[in-house]
């Protein structure tokens, strides 16, 4: 009898069970299910088993890839783009393959930054707080701009980036962009600035859609909200490290900037995605995000739905399989 492949996923949350049982259903994988994260400790569960994907957030325990080895496991597939946690030299060394799922829904966050500019800019959330007053005037702190008359600047044009430029372009708005490498394609949507500074000047709305690299943090500092245009919206579904959060407070103060919707922010990981309902929060400039009418802060949310989700579950479990079966796969890191 031909023994069935075991995979382990640790960090499971509830919401990605169903996808995973259809996963191993499908590709006849006994997959198990644990809600620890992978550590010194954790890893010994994986004894007898072939695989194994993680949702890992915080830096990883270095012992861990070689206890894997001895263990006879050749993989750790992380369920998320970002794989920063794992030190990929060291698990190289271990023979570990760290591999990650590159784009699971660029779509869930393009729409994500879409909405979150049209609730500023439409100031849904100051006319749902009139509603539960039960003042229904029309009046003008709740009167807002056409959206199709603005212009949008999109900071980053790769995946997420020209989505959401193609959706701002179909609301009829006049789109620019900058990146450091443009893009051949998004030139049909948009049109290129030299410089960010460039990019931000005229946009009523800017977006910003990079990674986090050691180049650009703290690239939006207060020289460059500075060069925004009066009453602009900013909007920050990148990383949160790309963002001097201290000078987008003065210039939300100043009025430079109309408001900000921030899905990410630097400070992000004492809080996020966790239950914090019973803990106080004392990061004093989190109180603040949370607390002021001009900010929707969220908590790194902007992907969460079903179709990400989905990918994310398969795209590790596909990715912890190949190895077991090829010795590689396509999206591995290291
Ligand atoms: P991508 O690699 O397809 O595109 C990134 C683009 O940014 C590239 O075109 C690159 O050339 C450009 N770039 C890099 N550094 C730049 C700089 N300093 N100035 C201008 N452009 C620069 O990445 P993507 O899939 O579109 O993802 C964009 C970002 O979205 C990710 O890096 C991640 O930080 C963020 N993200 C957020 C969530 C969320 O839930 N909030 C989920 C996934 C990704």
């Amino acid at each position: 009898m031909i023994k069935m492949m075991k995979i382990m996923m640790f960090g499971v949350r509830d919401d990605e069970r169903a996808a995973a049982k259809e996963w191993a259903e499908k590709n006849n994988v006994e997959v198990t299910f644990s809600t620890d994260i992978l550590t010194l400790d954790t890893v010994e569960q994986l004894k007898g088993y072939d695989g194994v994907t993680t949702q890992q957030s915080i830096k990883f325990d270095e012992g861990v890839y070689e206890r894997l080895n001895e263990l006879g496991i050749k993989q750790i597939a992380q369920r998320s783009a970002g794989f920063d946690m794992y030190n990929l030299e060291q698990a190289r060394k271990s023979n570990i393959i760290i591999s990650n799922v590159p784009s699971y829904s660029p779509n869930s966050i393009a729409e994500y930054a879409v909405t979150s500019a049209l609730q500023l800019v439409r100031k849904t959330h100051l006319i749902d707080q009139k509603v539960k007053e039960q003042d229904f005037r029309w009046q003008k702190p709740i009167m807002s701009r056409e959206v199709k008359s603005l212009e949008v600047a999109i900071i980053g044009t790769g995946r997420i980036g020209q989505i959401t430029a193609r959706i701002f372009k179909a609301f009829g708005c006049k789109v620019v962009g900058y990146d450091l490498y443009p893009n051949e394609q998004a030139k049909e949507y948009l049109e290129y600035k030299d410089s960010v500074e460039d990019a931000v000047k005229h946009a009523d709305i800017v977006s910003i859609h990079m990674p986090a690299t050691d180049d650009n943090y703290h690239l939006f500092n207060e020289d460059l909200f500075g060069a925004f245009k009066q009453d602009a919206v900013f909007v920050n579904t990148a990383r949160g490290s790309i963002v001097d959060t201290k000078a987008l407070l003065r210039a939300l103060d100043s009025g430079k900037l109309f408001g900000a919707a921030l899905d990410t922010y630097e400070n992000e990981s004492i809080y996020f995605p966790k239950d914090c309902r019973d803990k106080e929060i004392t990061d004093p400039m989190m109180i603040e995000l949370m607390e002021r009418d001009d900010v929707i802060l969220t908590p790194h949310i902007a992907f969460y739905t079903d179709i990400a989700v989905q990918n994310l579950v398969e795209g590790g479990l596909d990715a912890a399989l190949s190895v077991i079966k090829t010795g590689t796969c396509e999206t591995r890191v290291n």
